[in-house]
């Protein structure tokens, strides 16, 4: 089988199909290659969260939870042992990245692609069926306690240096926002700019659909080599297919460091894994809520009630253990009555992280015509759009919405 389309991405998350959709939009002939169907990994399985508002990036728990989490009692983050054990390298630099002048200028770094985040959702899914999925009353995070709130101030400090809006309730105002909750918590700190999905993986299924219908080929193929070909690039697939093309895009999300590593490229990327569960619930939830010391979020989706974890360190191959989701579960049912699981097993899946927690975006030093888009951590459906939107922009030699020198992919 071969494509004639000048470029090829690889890999139909959110991050890939953005991407093909923009290069498109610019003039470019895209063919869109993916080991499954669009948006049915990662992009499928998270909070759903449109978070325009982050200002700070995820930073690792502070040290004296490390026994917790060693021991497996610690509900936002797991060490799985013993394949957990390969991340240690990665985690000790997480940690060095935590400092506060560091995660404030990580923060500043992924601002652009935050800030265009909400917009470029809306321009992808303008006239498709996609817009009835967005819902525009985005996130809450609750604490428990005041200490709790306290401890996230810098967030806010920096909210307020970016004017980011939020606003912050006492339970009983937010408890007539959001009735379905019961009253478990403190304060409740609302996250009004950003947005959320109520069903991701479909959305991300609409934009490949729309990306079919304005000419652009989907190959249905699990790429397994590439290898540069003159000033082309061949590709490779498991049942021997070959495609040749000007320049490839490689979107693969978790699985990036595998497919980069059959040209000769190193990315330290990490993953911390996920999972999430849906459940019968007799009332509708207004925001995303984030329960900020119990590690979890709980989504109002059209599957039902979603609840997603925090990290799990472990290979992305390892069994999945289904106690990260069993050990929030009690903290949940506090927060709001619902009923039983609607599946048996849990969804589980790998958010693609570097410590910096910006993404990798940008051709690869040596290897003209392999560009990457890559490493979206805990927001890859927030800012898969922007970054497709970037990507494209760089690929096209059109001027950039921002400055992409903090997401080069010889940073490391
Ligand atoms: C529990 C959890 C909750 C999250 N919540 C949020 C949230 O609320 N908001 C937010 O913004 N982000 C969230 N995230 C992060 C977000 O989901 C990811 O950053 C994002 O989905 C990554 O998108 P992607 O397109 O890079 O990867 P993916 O969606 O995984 O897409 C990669 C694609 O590549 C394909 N592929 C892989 N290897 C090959 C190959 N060799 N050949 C061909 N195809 C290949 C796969 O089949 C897949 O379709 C969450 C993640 C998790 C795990």
């Amino acid at each position: 089988m071969s494509t004639h389309e000048e470029v090829i991405v690889i890999g139909a998350g959110i991050v890939g199909v953005s991407t093909a959709l923009h290069l498109q939009e610019m003039g470019k002939s895209v063919c869109l290659v993916d080991k499954s169907r669009p948006g049915q990994e990662t992009s499928f399985g998270n909070s759903g969260n449109i978070e325009s508002s982050y200002v700070l990036p995820f930073s690792p728990p502070s040290l004296s939870k490390i026994p917790s989490i060693l021991l497996g009692k610690n509900t936002s983050a797991r060490m799985s042992f013993p394949s957990g054990l390969k991340s240690l390298p990665w985690i000790l630099k997480f940690y060095k990245e935590s400092k506060k002048e560091t995660l404030i200028e990580n923060g500043r770094n992924l601002r652009p692609l935050l800030e265009l985040s909400v917009d470029e959702h809306k321009l992808l899914m303008k006239g498709t069926d996609a817009e009835k999925y967005l819902c525009e009353t985005g996130r809450a995070k609750l604490h428990r306690s005041e200490t709790s709130f306290q401890a996230s101030s810098l967030e806010r400090d920096m909210a307020d240096y970016y004017d980011v809006p939020y606003e912050v309730m006492k339970r009983d105002e937010f408890l007539e926002r959001e009735p379905a909750l019961n009253p478990v918590f403190e304060k409740a700190v609302i996250w009004s700019g950003s947005a959320r999905l109520s069903n991701p993986g479909k959305v991300v299924k609409i934009y490949a659909e729309k990306f079919q219908k304005q000419g652009g080929e989907f190959l249905q193929g699990e790429v397994t080599s590439l290898s540069q070909q003159g000033e082309g690039w061949q590709i490779k697939t498991i049942s021997g297919e070959v495609f040749h093309t000007e320049a490839v895009v490689i979107c693969v999300g978790p699985w990036a460091k595998d497919l980069l590593r059959t040209v000769g490229t190193h990315v330290p990327l990490g993953l911390k894994r996920g999972y999430h569960q849906h459940f019968n619930a007799s009332a509708a939830l207004n925001y995303n809520i984030t329960d900020a010391d119990c590690g979890y979020v709980m989504s109002d989706m059209e599957q039902g009630l979603r609840i997603t974890t925090g990290a799990e360190f472990a290979d992305i191959n390892a069994e999945p253990n289904p106690i990260q989701i069993e050990q929030v579960l009690p903290y949940a049912r506090e927060l709001m009555d619902f009923g039983k699981a609607k599946e048996g097993d849990p969804w589980m899946g790998s958010r693609p992280c570097f410590t910096d927690s910006c993404p990798a975006i940008g051709e690869i030093k040596g290897r003209k015509g392999l560009w990457v888009n890559i490493g979206h951590g805990h927001s890859g459906l927030t800012i898969g759009p922007s970054s497709g939107r970037l990507l494209a922009e760089m690929m096209t030699g059109a001027k950039t919405f921002c400055d992409p020198t903090p997401y080069s992919p010889d940073r490391f």
